[in-house]
């Protein structure tokens, strides 16, 4: 997977703005947020999507998108927010290396999801 953005994110060979790493998973900003705080949260290991992850993976991925999902509730002031995964094209995936979105939400705007 030497191609992969998200790989490359996870070996350094491409910067980010991380907020959270662990033996398994990182999580860091995404380059195009839909509201501030916008985050990405990803297993080191390369997996097309959640189709194809193992579970215990899928629950790591997971556990850290609460934790996240709880700092941007506590430390940014969102009033909720959104977690999603997209898998395949038609569901709107355009990076193939599994990842869940945390979206903070501060007012009911329209999403982009
Ligand atoms: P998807 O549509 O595949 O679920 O979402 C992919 C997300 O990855 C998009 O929100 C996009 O902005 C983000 N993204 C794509 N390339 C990069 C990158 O190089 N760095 C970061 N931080 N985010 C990226
Ligand atoms: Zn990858």
């Amino acid at each position: 997977m030497e191609e992969c953005v998200f790989c490359k994110i996870v070996r350094g060979e491409l910067p980010s703005w991380k907020v959270y790493e662990d033996e398994d998973v990182v999580a860091f900003l995404d380059i195009n947020p839909a509201t501030p705080g916008h985050t990405l949260v990803v297993p080191k290991q390369h997996y097309r999507n959640i189709l194809d992850t193992p579970d215990e993976v899928v629950a790591k991925v997971f556990k850290v998108a609460k934790k996240i999902s709880e700092a941007v509730v506590k430390g940014l002031g969102a009033k909720g927010v959104n977690v999603i995964t997209n898998a395949e094209g038609v569901a709107g995936q355009v990076v193939f290396h599994f990842h869940v979105h945390v979206v903070p939400r501060y007012s009911p705007d329209e999403l982009k999801f």
